[in-house]
């Protein structure tokens, strides 16, 4: 069996779950394009515990985690399976790995993990688990996670992380729609562009106090640790490729990177 690569994507705002743009065609080419997994784990930078956690309900709900949001968006469900199995495997592997874990069997899915699921894959016939992320923890925590479960990609497993690189919400929603993308975004995307290419780990999990704007770009962390979990369960060794650096809504980056096994 071939080894699977693992997928890092921005999610950009709720709306992308009913409202196709560049960045969701990307997401429907990939569903197509990448070799079917037989289950998916996801890191979605919505769902933060003190210690690492997955999802083991058979029959996830939709959970809709936004607010103020038109009515259409909250009627949406993903009705795909539960991983159990997978969200034992997981917790598994963490705690082989030296950090506590446990299985949460109540909690559903997040929109960070259905809505790009819709459209990677929308029969949502592919059963589906989410680890959860440490917030406050550094940027190496996350690598740590994401190297905890680099074996589930030799298991058929798609690890996704789901977070927005970078995640200017507040000058984004600033903007208006056909915006010029902000300057200091773009130097920030590219000098994590640089870093994740040249597979510099250490440089990468130091992006606050080494990368232009990082304050700006991602005003709290969380919506770039799931890239730390992504990466992390490539390997120590990966081969990263782009495959969208475009922006949505006017101004908001919208990267798509795939991490295949080197
Ligand atoms: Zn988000």
């Amino acid at each position: 069996m071939n080894r699977l690569p693992t997928l890092f994507v921005s999610h950009g705002s709720p709306m992308l779950a009913i409202e196709r743009d560049p960045t969701t065609d990307v997401w429907t080419r990939l569903g197509r394009e990448l070799p079917r997994p037989k289950s998916i784990l996801i890191a979605s930078a919505h769902w933060s515990t003190r210690a690492p956690m997955t999802t083991a309900s058979a029959r996830p709900e939709t959970i809709h985690d936004f607010y103020g949001f038109p009515e259409p968006l909250y009627q949406l469900r993903y009705p795909a399976p539960g991983a159990p199995e997978l969200a034992a495997r997981a917790c598994e592997l963490i705690y082989a790995a030296g950090l506590p874990a446990a299985m949460d069997r109540e909690r559903g899915l997040d929109h960070g993990a259905w809505a790009p699921l819709r459209y990677l894959y929308p029969e949502a016939d592919i059963p589906v688990a989410q680890v959860s992320l440490q917030s406050p923890q550094s940027m190496a925590h996350h690598l740590q996670l994401g190297r905890a479960l680099a074996s589930l990609a030799d298991e058929d497993v798609l690890v996704i992380g789901s977070g927005n690189l970078p995640h200017h919400l507040r000058d984004a929603f600033g903007a208006s729609a056909g915006s010029a993308p902000f300057p200091y975004a773009r130097e920030f995307q590219a000098w994590m562009k640089t870093h994740i290419e040249a597979n510099d780990f250490e440089t990468l999990a130091d992006y606050r106090r080494r990368a232009p704007h990082a304050a700006r770009a991602h005003p709290t962390d969380e919506h770039l640790a799931p890239l730390y979990v992504a990466l992390g369960a490539a390997g120590e060794r990966l081969r990263a490729e782009c495959l969208y650096d475009g922006y949505t809504m006017g101004a908001l980056a919208m990267d798509v990177w795939l991490f295949h096994p080197a």
